[in-house]
Parts: C-alpha cells; structure tokens; sequence
C-alpha cells in the first residue's frame, strides 16, 4: 500500500492556526459524531475521516504538542508521547470523556493496566532532552507451555470428580445445589506437572529495553505517558500505558523557573565598582558576562537567550549580584581604602545619612 502524505491537522479540522483550544474541541466533537463508526457502519471513508481527526485532535487538543507540531510539524510530535491511533477501540479508550457524553455510552474495551516508572534525571538531562534505554518488567506468556502451565510434553488431566465440568452437585435435603468442584478448584483439569519454567503460573515476567525520548525543558514531577507499553489486557483488548515519572536532580548553581535559569554571581566591590568582564557557567560550558561600573548588591544581569530551551521559547540566564566585602585586610590595603575614604569626603561616622 502507499504510504499517503499526511494533512495538516489544521486542515483535517477545518481550523484556523489561531483556533482557541476550545475551538478546537468543539470542531472535533462535530467531526466525530460525523463520522462515528456507529452512524457510518462499514463507511471505509468515514472511518479514515473519524481516525484522521482523532489524530489530529490528539496533537492539537494539547497545548504542549500543539506548540511542538506548530514550530516543528510533524517531527516536532516525535519526542512526546503522541502515536497516531491504530483503531477505533484506541480513539475511545483516550477520549472516553469527550464520547462519554456525546454518545451515552461507555465503549469500555477491556484495557490493560497502566504501568508506573519512576525517571531520575540530572538537571542538565532535563534541560537539554535525552533518549534513555529503560528496562520494564512485563508479564508474558511461558514460552514452554505457551500459558497452558503444565510441564512440556505433558497434559493437564481431565479432573475424574467432575468429569471435566467444574461443578459437581451437593445434596442439601431435597435440594440440590451445584458447587466448586473441590477437586480441580472448578476448572475441570488438574495439572499433574505444573511447568517448571513458570512455576504452573502460565505467565513469566519478561524484561524488556524500551527507548523513551525525553524532551528538553521536562521539568520534576511531569509525567510521560507511552501508549500501549503497559501491561497487556487480560481480554483481547488494547494494552495499558506506560506512566514515566520524572524527578529532576538540583544543581550546583543553577536554579530553574520555566525556561529561566537563576544563578548569585558572586563579585568582589571593587568589580562591582569598576565594572568587570567574568566567566560565568552556563549549560553550555562558559560564557563571558559583562558587570557594569556601580552594580548594585542584589541586581540582576541577565543573559538573554542562556536558559532552557522549551518548545520555540529559549529563556533567559538571571544572576544576581552577591557583592563580597573582604572579611580580612593587610594593613596596606586598610590604609588604601582609607584615603579612599578621605577622597568620598566623609567618613560614615560624621555622616548621618538619614538626616539629609
Ligand atoms: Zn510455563
Ligand atoms: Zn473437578
């Protein structure tokens, strides 16, 4: 089959670029009802049309993806959790709110569970983005009894109490009454040999790698969502998500608000007197920053641009001035500040600030 070029989901949607969110919602909600599979039974086009514009709702109806696929199209949705829908039963399973209560129902496909997985990162990792390898524990079928828990090369046996039927009868006076059987537990067959390899279970836990590409700019506490890496449904139906917790580590200057980095640039007072040239960090390695004669302690210089990068925005890199006052002086040094002094006109003693 070719592959069809994909239209804009500005287009799919019949939006303008501007298009409030809730814009967006609402033109969604009629395209869905439209072209619901339930009103178009068979209609391969309607159903094309009904995925298309989940997809394009998927994007668009995030502000944060909305604002990646703005600046960067298609590609820009490659880093996010966003995965075009494979199936109808997908689109419900994520927008069960918006159809809850369009359609009166609840298409509850029976789902897997989500599965949780707590992400360290260091604050460079998180400012920059980064693709990390993790490992996941799922439950798989045995591969020795393919799920049917007895030992390879052997067969559960039919349970000889019940016949094979699970129940067997009790007599309770003139009544009968069906029960459990006691025997096989109710299931009809008794494994004589459970599988070795998963203890008679059916399942074994299999580890898996998984790449997660982690977008620059995440910050501590945001979760990533990755469809369809939870567990698998118990009946036939879609799996559950995979839930990456993210904790970002502190940093040794650095602090983050947003896109903006904060940092105290500690100088000397002559540097803030004279005006000075120094070295500051900056997630890049260093870069040159210019202190003006007479900073004042507590100012703020700002480096446009030297923050994080998030989405389009790039922020900027604030350090506050901590202007240090030498605590110890050679006696040379005490004489020179003194007829500095005598050069100010006063010393602080006389000058009675308040009064003026
Ligand atoms: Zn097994
Ligand atoms: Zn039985």
């Amino acid at each position: 089959m070719q592959e069809k070029t994909k239209r804009d989901y500005y287009e799919v949607l019949g939006v303008s670029r501007n298009a409030s969110q809730d814009e967006i919602k609402k033109i969604y909600r009629s395209l869905a009802m439209k072209y619901h599979p339930d009103r178009n039974p068979g209609d391969q086009d309607a159903e094309e049309a009904f995925k298309e514009a989940a997809e394009a709702y998927e994007a668009l109806g995030d502000p944060t993806k909305r604002e990646l696929y703005d600046t960067y199209g298609f590609a820009g949705l490659k880093g996010t959790d966003f995965r075009p829908f494979t199936s109808s039963d997908d689109i419900f399973s994520s927008f069960g709110d918006i159809f809850g209560d369009l359609f009166g129902f609840g298409r509850a496909s029976r789902r897997g569970s989500d599965l949780r997985y707590m992400m360290e990162l260091t604050f460079e990792e998180a400012a920059r983005g980064i693709k990390k390898t993790i490992e996941i524990e799922k439950p798989a079928v045995c591969p020795s009894c393919q799920g049917g828990r007895a030992e390879k090369g052997t067969e559960p046996e039919i349970c000889t109490q019940c016949r094979g039927q699970g129940q067997v009868m009790r007599k309770h006076g003139f009544l009968h009454i069906s029960t459990s059987c006691p025997s096989c537990r109710g299931e009809g067959r008794i494994i004589r040999k459970p599988c070795k390899e998963c203890r008679g279970t059916g399942q074994i836990r299999r580890k898996n790698d998984l790449d997660v590409d982690i977008p620059a700019g995440v910050e501590s506490d945001a979760v990533l969502r990755m469809r369809g890496e939870g567990m698998p449904s118990p009946s036939g139906g879609p799996p559950g998500d995979l839930l990456i917790g993210i904790h970002v580590g502190e940093h040794e200057f650095f602090q983050r608000r947003g896109a903006d980095l904060f940092m105290v640039l500690p100088i000397s007072f002559v540097q803030a007197a004279l005006g000075d040239s120094v070295e500051i960090p900056t997630l890049e390695g260093e870069e040159e920053m210019k202190i003006p004669a007479g900073t004042q302690p507590g100012a703020v210089l700002t480096m446009k641009g030297g923050g994080i990068q998030v989405g389009r925005q790039r922020g900027d890199l604030h350090a506050r001035v901590d202007v240090k006052i030498p605590a110890r002086l050679t006696a040379e040094q005490k004489e020179i500040l003194r007829q500095f002094a005598a050069t100010v006109g006063s010393s602080p003693k006389e000058k009675k600030w308040w009064k003026f």
